[in-house]
Parts: C-alpha cells; structure tokens; sequence
C-alpha cells in the first residue's frame, strides 16, 4: 500500500527520502495532473508520497552580494510579488497557468517537471540560475542548463531535492519576454521566448536568447550569442537574419495537438527577429 509522509522539518523530510522511494509533491499542480484517474477513483500512486509544502525552512526570498535566493518552497503568487525577483521571471509568472494555480504551484516543481513547456525554466536559463539540491549526505549547486537533460528528466538523486534557486544577479540586462498560446490564462505554451541585452556605448556588451517549447529542452547557445557581442547596434540589426539562421539549427518543434512545427518555428524566428530589432 502506498505511504505517505508529511515531514515538518527539511531534516525529517531528507529522511523520509533516503529511506524510501518517494514522490515529492510541492503544490501537486503536475503530480495530481499525471497521477490523476476517472472520477470516483483516487489518484493512482505506484509508490510513497512525501509532502513538502508546509515546510516553512523552504519558503523564503532573500538576497545577498551574490543574487537572490528563493526557497523551493515558495509559491509561484508569492515571487511574483517579491520586490527582489527579476522583472522578466515576475512577468512570466504573471502569464503561468492563472492565479489559483500559481497560489499552489512553485518554481521548483516546474523545474522538476521538466516540461520543454515549463515556462519559468526559460527565464532561468536565461538568467544563469542555478540550483541547490540537497540530501541527508550534504548540499551541491548545479547550473539548471546542466540539471534538465531531457523531457521530464533530471539530473536528480532518488534521495535529493531541491531546495532553493539561486539567480545570480543582472542589474544591468534589459529584458523581452514573449508567450505565445491558446488564450490568455492557463494556457500550455505553443512557444516561449527570453531575451536579454546590455548595451554600452552603442556596443552589445551582452546578449542572451533562450527558446522554451521548441525542443526537448529550453534553447540557449552561449557560443552564439558570443558572436554577436562587440558589434556596434546597428551592425546586430543587419545580422539579423544571420542570427536567425544560427538559432534557426537548435529550435526543433514537434507538431502535436497545440500546434503545428511549421508554426512554431516561423513564429520563434519572427520572435527572435523582433526581439533583436528592438535593442538600442
Ligand atoms: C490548469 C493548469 C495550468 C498550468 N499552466 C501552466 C503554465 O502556463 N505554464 C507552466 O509552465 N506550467 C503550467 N502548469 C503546470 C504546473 O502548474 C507547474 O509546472 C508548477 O510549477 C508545478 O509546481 P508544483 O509545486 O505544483 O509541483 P508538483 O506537482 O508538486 O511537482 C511537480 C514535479 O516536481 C517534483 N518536485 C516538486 N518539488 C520538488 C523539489 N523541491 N525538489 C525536487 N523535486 C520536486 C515532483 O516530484 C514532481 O515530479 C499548469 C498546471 C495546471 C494544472
């Protein structure tokens, strides 16, 4: 029979994981959703269960010199009101699912989830999140571009879990953020796109693009984006279809019942030509 835990301390539930095979649930705004069954019949769980969300050592914001720390607890409507959280992740929040799921669901099932749909992951790729997972056996930080290798996995030990993200900081990137799906609110993504620029003296001192629901993973390729730092703006405006067909070779959409992959890489590659002609 399947078990369930409710540690109340980060301790207590590090335990419960090293000693049996469990099922984190956060918000369960996924996990309800996979393990869900007809009506009348409860959720069908093939293993242990243990709950996360009353943890109050999870659910914090914080920042230092370094960045800002969000415990993995912390519930998507509570970053979206937090004055230190980034502006872009703030509006992607604000467009994720609707406001009875953000005041469940949090940034680190997302993660977790590892959905190529998974729209915070696009933001933190861009922003060079990174982070800390822990265990019984101590803590490790990992960049999130290294953590999700594929849909639904992750670089996660069966006794680990992740307990904050940390987000360097970026005072000085401008930010774009588009969402293209369905409708306005609970809306699975047909295509996601983070951009990001810092010019200085009319020269691109930095430039991050980052593709969400067009291949099995989020798209970034700092060696791309590398080419184009140094040039003056103008001289980035007329590579512009230069910097579309270098991205143009990692967005890869499928076609499925959201849409179709001739759509989405047409609107990606409009996104991504809109979003360089808007720096200056
Ligand atoms: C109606 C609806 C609309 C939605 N719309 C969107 C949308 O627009 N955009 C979007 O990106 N998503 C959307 N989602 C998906 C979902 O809400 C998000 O992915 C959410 O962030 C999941 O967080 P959670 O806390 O509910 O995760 P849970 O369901 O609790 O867990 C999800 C996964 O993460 C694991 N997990 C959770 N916390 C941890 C942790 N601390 N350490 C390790 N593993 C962990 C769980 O084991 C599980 O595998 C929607 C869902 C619904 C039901």
């Amino acid at each position: 029979m399947v078990k369930h835990y409710i540690p109340s301390t980060l301790k207590e539930a590090l335990e419960a994981l090293d000693k049996h095979d469990c099922y984190i649930m956060a918000g369960g705004t996924d996990l309800m959703v996979v393990k869900h069954q007809r009506s009348g019949l409860i959720p069908n769980f093939d293993k242990d269960v243990c709950y996360i969300s009353n943890l109050e050592e999870l659910q914090y914001i914080f920042e230092d010199e370094k960045g800002v720390h969000i415990g993995a607890g912390t519930k998507f409507s509570d970053i979206e009101e937090n004055e230190l959280v980034p502006e872009i992740l703030k509006q992607i929040i604000h467009e994720l699912a609707s406001p009875n799921i953000r005041n469940m669901a949090t940034m680190a099932g997302n993660i977790a989830n590892a959905s190529p749909a998974g729209d915070s992951i696009v933001g933190l790729y861009l922003l060079d999140a990174e982070l800390e997972l822990v265990s019984v056996n101590g803590s490790r930080m990992v960049p999130i571009k290294d953590f999700i290798f594929g849909v639904r996995k992750i670089h996660r030990e069966k006794n680990e879990l992740i307990k904050e993200i940390f987000i360097p900081h970026h005072d000085d990137l401008n930010t774009y953020w588009r969402k293209v799906g369905s409708r306005a609110a609970e809306s699975i993504s047909k295509i996601t796109f983070a951009g990001g620029y810092e010019v200085e003296n009319g020269k691109v001192k930095d430039l991050r693009m980052a593709f969400g629901s067009v291949s099995i993973t989020c798209v970034r390729d700092r060696k791309t984006e590398e080419k184009y730092i140094g040039m003056s703006v103008e001289e980035l405006h007329n590579h512009v279809e230069d910097i579309i067909k270098d991205m143009g070779k990692f967005v890869q959409p499928i076609t499925d019942q959201r849409s179709t992959k001739e759509y989405r890489y047409k609107v990606a590659m409009n996104i991504l030509k809109d979003f360089i002609l808007t720096i200056e």
